[in-house]
């Protein structure tokens, strides 16, 4: 993947590119052009971005320093929604790329919140279990006057997980407590929590497997066959694990996934449960291979690219698909299941090869509709059982994709894409013209 300068910068100006792309489209159809103008500005620019260097101290009685960000980019909707990730190439550029992709996800999906993101620069292997506690709560620190249930409503992300919400959620409510600010579930603040702490069944695994449920509404408006159809999960972390688990099950023929170290390959199709199971137990592909897990070529992580599928599915970090490399993709289908993975010339090569791509957006908004549902649950004192959970994800992500097909169609010439960002930006410069915000 691209060094971080190049991977962060592209990624917010990618984000901006993509709105004005859309805009070209939309702006005829506003009769007031000067409403339509003054609200695409204002979409461009963040309604506000927290940011701040945290001190923890280290077990060993030294302190270190991380630099910490929130973005919230518009919340024309409701409130904004977004999550939280640890990871050394977090920036402010980041967050912000992150931020607006969140606002266009809930629109798509019809949530009602704004986008918002935020992520502290570390490594989080680097720390112990007590540093990253303290980190946790020093974030919270942080952005506590900007968050709340019906403020803004952060969720796990790239390296954390329902521990650090529990924590944060703690935290949060330490300090309103303080304050005597008491008014309010500020459970509900935090998704992707423990389920004993107010978490939803299902959210675990709801970004893959809402994926999946696109996938199949979309695997048949193409008339493919899930057991004839190949494909190659890149990243197996929460959500391309869960994504391949789920489209195997689904009778889809996985025949390879990576992480950062390797690419495990098999042409007649991987087990991906004995797959998972070795990589919970072994952490590496080629040692759960020698223990006798599972069969498959071992190849290097970034010649998962270029092999012969139907779909490629980069499930990772952003930027994965540059104008470097994206020569080397050989399958039919992109379905971005990361946030981003694809820049913007990248993205314009493969739409001219008459490649598809399905977008983020749409692909990956099961992560976010099922911390809505946990938002509801935790604010109505609710608790759905999986299936409930379920069934209300399915119709959702499928009405998603139909609404972003029927547009695909309505407009002959545009990228699958543009038929999910015009639904969205549209929806959101409604609600802020509406609302007379853009003046
Ligand atoms: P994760 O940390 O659980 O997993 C990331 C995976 O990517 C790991 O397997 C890691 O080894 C792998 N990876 C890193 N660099 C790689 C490389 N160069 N080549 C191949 N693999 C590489 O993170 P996650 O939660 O699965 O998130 C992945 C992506 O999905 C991110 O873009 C995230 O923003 C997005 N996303 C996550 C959720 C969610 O619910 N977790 C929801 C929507 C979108």
């Amino acid at each position: 993947m691209p060094s971080k300068k190049e991977s962060t910068q592209s990624a917010f100006a990618n984000a901006l590119a993509q709105i004005d792309q859309v805009a070209a489209l939309l702006r005829d159809s506003y009769e007031d052009k000067a409403a339509f103008d003054a609200a695409l500005k204002k979409i461009k620019i963040h309604d506000r971005l927290v940011k701040g260097v945290l001190e923890i101290k280290l077990d060993n009685g030294k302190k270190a320093k991380f630099k910490a960000y929130r973005a919230q980019h518009n919340n024309a909707r409701g409130p904004y929604k977004g999550g939280i990730r640890f990871h050394p190439q977090v920036c402010e550029d980041e967050v912000k790329a992150l931020s607006i992709w969140m606002t266009w996800k809930c629109a798509i999906t019809n949530l009602p919140y704004g986008g918002a993101k935020g992520g502290i620069a570390v490594d989080p292997k680097t720390l112990s279990k007590n540093e990253l506690e303290r980190l946790s709560r020093a974030y919270t620190r942080l952005i506590a006057d900007h968050i709340g249930p019906w403020q803004d409503v952060p969720a796990p992300d790239v390296n954390t997980n329902g521990q650090i919400m529990a924590w944060m959620a703690d935290e949060l409510l330490k300090i309103k407590t303080a304050k005597k600010q008491l008014n309010q579930n500020y459970l509900a603040t935090f998704t992707g929590k423990p389920i004993i702490l107010g978490g939803s069944q299902g959210r675990d695994e709801a970004t893959g497997l809402g994926g999946c449920y696109v996938l199949n509404q979309f695997t048949k408006k193409l008339k493919l066959t899930p057991k004839t159809t190949t494909i190659a999960v890149q990243g197996f972390g929460n959500v391309g694990s869960w994504f391949a688990r789920h489209a195997a099950r689904l009778g889809y023929k996985v025949v390879a996934v990576s992480d950062s170290r390797h690419t495990v390959y098999n042409a007649k199709g991987l087990d991906v449960e004995k797959i998972w199971a070795g990589k919970l137990k072994y952490r590496r592909f080629p040692e759960a291979i020698k223990a006798g897990l599972f069969k498959a070529e071992v190849l290097p992580a970034s010649d998962i690219l270029g092999l012969d599928v139907k779909i490629f599915v980069p499930a990772a970090l952003e930027n994965a698909i540059t104008i470097d490399n994206v020569k080397q993709i050989k399958a039919d289908i992109v379905f971005e299941m990361a946030n981003g993975p694809t820049t913007t010339d990248a993205e314009k090569y493969l739409v001219e090869q008459g490649k598809l791509l399905m977008p983020d957006v749409l692909d990956n908004a099961g992560g976010v509709s099922t911390s809505y549902f946990e938002w509801v649950q935790n604010l109505y004192g609710y608790s759905w059982s999986y299936q409930e959970v379920l069934d209300k994800l399915k119709p959702l992500m499928e009405s998603s994709f139909a609404d972003v097909w029927q547009m695909y169609q309505d407009h002959r010439g545009i990228s699958l894409r543009q038929a999910a960002y015009l639904i969205a930006i549209k929806k959101v410069i409604d609600n802020m013209i509406v609302r007379g915000q853009q003046a």
